[in-house]
């Protein structure tokens, strides 16, 4: 008896959608693709419930005739190639003919369509693959396709969905992404009763850059662009100060399509140099037009991913591209000739002096003693024990019995993240004049979904319509002018914990437990100004009231000890 056979058609399709709808966004993200191949400017998108329920995207494009549209829900089905040839000179978004059928294969789909001149327009509707319904419609040009209950005959992917916010902030960030490569094409996107995005065609991408993120978000961005043989490199990419706890806001865009490119992300990073901290982030939106015989689309059946033939000419264009946006050239040379305030350096330990150090005034010897004579004084004249600082992070005490050095970002993460897990001792200012602050659309629905949770930890943000918050209170170890990328770093870790976690969201003394560190963490607080001997005293104090003074709420170490017998067996007198 042989063992295989041919798998039935609907089986195949269910396996071919397994690959391209992972979920309602992939629904969106591919019928937006559509209206945009389709030549639309205006598209619609109106969701229900994350999309669980409902996704219905309307355009004003092409239209298709009733031949065209009967015949669009068959695999492999697609008025975009014909020829192998065309396969290596991709200009539309889709090609392989895959996604309607897959879509209609796991929901219930009606489509109402007209091309242009036709008498009649067409709706067909299908609840099951097998039952195809074909009417007469009103002949009006465009598109509209709505996708019900999505998974309804895959119960096993269906359980997979995560719940409706989660859906939707993937949803947003799919119809954000496309808005941001068709500056041209006007959006609205309303979930539920609520209309979440309304932009009109926008002049060029700066514009369109603002109408998604706000004046106040773009601004802190820097503009990109360079054109080289065969490739031109444009968008924003994030200052130098702005920069981000997570990859969170990171695109890529080769062709109009959104994808992740190591290639590219390589070279930003490069380009930023050693000018932001190893554990920041820029934020970046990078757009590569290039010919479209030098860059294969078809390596990801989502179409997530892009191969470049010459990925080494890609990452140079990138990089130079980028460092010339974030260094041109007269600012550097502003930076490095301008002298340094002498009464900003005073007191501070020798490695907060690099201009004083460089600019050849004083030798190295003259600091090297003055540093020394700073340390001797404080050592005699004050009665608290004396410290001294190493590097920018480190403190060390001379104990009797030893040698103790504490890492001061660590210590003082400890400590705020004890204080901000037990609330009680949160000082919360309420502020006199509330900040407005602006914020991505995904942002801003996870921070007021999650508002009750922060207003335990001091922090009151309240909707303040539109894409804006208002924070009516903080704790006061914040600074004030911090509090937008605070917030924008909060939701990244929600978001990160909610869409990768298994359980679906998290649950809420998880969710405590993040933002606490967050918080505990977040730069403003990291208290690397040169600390006084008071307050490391008091440091010390508050370290030792932890619950666990050892290490940080990310589980470094906040303190090291040498003891006499340690020095004593390392010189090998022991
Ligand atoms: P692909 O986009 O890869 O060609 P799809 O399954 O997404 O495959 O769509 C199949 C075909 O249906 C497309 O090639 C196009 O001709 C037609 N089509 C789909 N959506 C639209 C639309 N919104 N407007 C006009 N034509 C459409
Ligand atoms: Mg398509």
């Amino acid at each position: 008896m042989s063992k295989i056979s041919l798998l039935p058609d609907n089986l195949i399709n269910k396996i071919a959608a397994g690959e391209v709808i992972e979920r309602p966004a992939s629904v969106v993200r591919e019928l937006l693709d559509n209206s945009i191949d389709a030549g639309a400017s205006q598209i619609d998108v109106k969701v229900l419930h994350g999309g669980k329920k409902l996704i219905s995207i309307s355009d004003n494009g092409l239209g298709m005739n009733r031949g065209d549209a009967s015949l669009c829900f068959e695999r492999h089905a697609t008025s975009k190639i014909s020829s192998e040839d065309d396969l290596f000179n991709i200009h539309t978004l889709g090609f392989r003919g895959e996604a309607l059928s897959s879509i209609a294969s796991v929901s219930k789909v009606q489509l109402i369509t007209a091309a242009e001149g036709e008498s009649s327009g067409t709706k067909i509707e299908i609840e099951t693959k097998q039952e195809k319904m074909i009417k007469d419609a009103p002949p009006l040009q465009g598109t509209t396709i709505e996708i019900r209950d999505i998974f309804y005959n895959t119960p096993a992917r269906r359980k997979f969905l995560k719940t409706i916010p989660t859906e939707l902030s993937h949803i947003i960030e799919t119809v954000v992404q496309k808005a941001f490569a068709y500056p041209g094409i006007s959006f609205t996107f309303i979930h539920n009763e609520n209309e979440l995005l309304n932009v009109q065609a926008a002049a060029d991408l700066k514009e369109r850059f603002t109408q998604l993120y706000g004046e106040e978000l773009a601004g802190e961005f820097v503009e990109v662009s360079k054109e080289g043989v065969g490739i031109k490199v444009y968008g924003f990419v994030s200052g130098e100060d702005f920069t981000r706890a997570r990859r969170s806001h990171q695109t890529i865009f080769v062709n109009s399509r959104p994808v992740k490119n190591p290639t590219v992300n390589h070279a930003v990073y490069n380009a930023y140099g050693h000018s932001i901290p190893k554990d920041r982030h820029p934020a970046y939106f990078i757009f590569l037009e290039i010919d479209s015989k030098k860059v294969d689309v078809n390596v990801h059946p989502a179409k997530r991913e892009v191969r470049f033939e010459k990925a080494d000419d890609i990452h140079r264009a990138v990089g130079s591209a980028v460092y010339e946006a974030l260094n041109p050239a007269s600012e550097t040379r502003t930076i490095h000739t301008s002298a340094p305030d002498p009464s900003r350096l005073k007191g501070m330990p020798l490695s907060y002096q690099p201009e004083r150090a460089a600019g050849g005034r004083t030798s190295l010897a003259d600091l090297v003693k003055e540093s020394q004579t700073d340390f001797f004084t404080s050592g005699i004249t004050a009665d608290v024990p004396s410290y001294f600082h190493i590097g920018e992070s480190f403190i060390a005490a001379g104990m009797n019995d030893g040698l103790l050095i504490i890492d001061q970002h660590a210590a003082h993460e400890r400590i705020l993240y004890e204080k901000f897990l037990k609330k009680t001792e949160v000082e919360a200012e309420a502020l006199f004049l509330p900040i407005r602050v602006e914020l991505p659309l995904k942002e801003h629905k996870i921070i007021l979904k999650n508002n009750k949770v922060f207003k335990g930890l001091g922090l009151e943000v309240e909707d303040f319509g539109g894409r804006n918050v208002i924070v009516n209170s903080m704790p006061k170890e914040l600074k004030k002018a911090d509090i937008k990328s605070l917030l924008l770093d909060i939701s990244a870790d929600i978001l990160e914990e909610e869409t990768s976690g298994i359980k679906g969201d998290m649950d809420k003394s998880s969710m405590l437990d993040k933002i606490a560190a967050r918080l505990a963490c977040h730069k403003s607080v990291r208290g690397n100004e040169p600390l006084g001997n008071e307050e490391i005293a008091q440091m010390m104090d508050d370290l030792d009231k932890c619950d666990e003074p050892g290490k940080c709420p990310h589980g470094r170490p906040t303190k090291l000890f040498l003891s006499l017998d340690d020095l004593q067996k390392m010189f090998k007198r022991k």
